[in-house]
């Protein structure tokens, strides 16, 4: 059995969201209350998240933005992200969790994890929050995986969305390589086939865009041929994957048809192709909370195996 963290704290249901929005604290509580109830629970090693110092965050987001961050309370960052009076704070422990787990990973406490958090991070450009996201929790735990030894980072988004602020960051850059499969078109509008980095960048950036109805066959396409040939030839150090269970077929913000099987190959899949590197999952979308649950639950079940 692999040693495997679950990083998480109540810290991520401070971040409060207007009534009826899809990004709930309620996510958080599904997945929490479902996972207690299974037989995996104890197997898990049980880690609080530490809180991200503003030089992590500064790796990647711009001081102005992350001014404006801290000043923006009860009111919209974009049309779609609201903060709550204690969303900044939360949004330093999201990015914070991904930091605990690797730092986790590096110890040895652990070599694989799974980061329960919000606000989701993928959609955060360098200087604007957008979709929910407020700092880019994957693009920042890149960044501090690189400070302390791991040369090359190796993110792959499954979300439904295409992580555009994760894509963009890392765009002109060959040390951190960004694969995204996701609905296309859909929002945010980006990640076409032919978006593929630029300047030294240029072959680091891999998108695979999928019409609405695409379901298990075209995700095994994706995670099963496509995927392991760039892991093996990049070889990198590390895997962070944004985990976005809106791909499911119940999910109701999108139109991807993965079932609960396709789930349990897709992660299966990005272990495989992940040879014995350390792997940190962190939380993005995902909104139909029984779909979200049991795929949280179906994802730690793998990362355990
Ligand atoms: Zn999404």
């Amino acid at each position: 059995m692999k040693k495997t963290g679950f990083i998480y704290d109540d810290v991520f249901l401070t971040h409060e969201m207007p009534p009826y929005h899809p990004e709930s604290t309620m996510r958080l509580e599904a997945i929490t209350e479902k996972l207690k109830k299974s037989d995996i629970w104890n197997s898990l090693i049980q880690i609080p998240p530490i809180k991200a110092n503003i030089s992590d965050i500064e790796a990647v987001h711009g001081k102005a933005y992350i001014a404006r961050t801290q000043k923006t309370k009860e009111a919209y960052l974009d049309p779609d992200t609201f903060m709550s009076k204690d969303t900044y704070n939360a949004a330093l422990y999201a990015a914070g969790a991904v930091i605990t787990a690797i730092d986790n990973c590096k110890s040895g406490t652990i070599e694989r994890a799974f980061c329960a958090v919000r606000p989701p991070g993928h959609h955060a450009e360098k200087d604007r929050g957008m979709g929910f996201c407020i700092f880019n929790n994957a693009a920042v735990g890149a960044r501090y995986a690189q400070s302390i030894g791991y040369r090359k980072v190796f993110i792959v988004d499954f979300d439904v969305h295409h992580g555009n602020g994760t894509q963009h960051i890392f765009y002109d850059d060959d040390s951190v390589y960004y694969f995204s499969s996701h609905q296309f078109p859909h929002y945010p509008g980006t990640g076409e086939g032919s978006e593929k980095g630029s300047g030294l960048g240029r072959g680091f950036t891999f998108n695979v865009p999928l019409s609405q109805g695409s379901g298990d066959k075209e995700m095994q396409n994706t995670y099963g041929t496509i995927l392991p040939p760039l892991v093996k030839d990049y070889a990198p150090d590390i895997m962070i994957v944004s985990a976005g269970y809106d791909i499911h077929q119940k999910d109701p913000l999108a139109g991807l048809n993965v079932s609960d099987k396709g789930v349990a190959s897709i992660v299966k899949n990005i272990i495989n192709a992940s040879g014995d590197i350390p792997i940190v999952f962190t939380l993005e979308g995902g909104y139909s909370l029984t779909a979200l649950a049991d795929s949280v639950e179906i994802t730690i079940r793998e990362l355990l195996a």
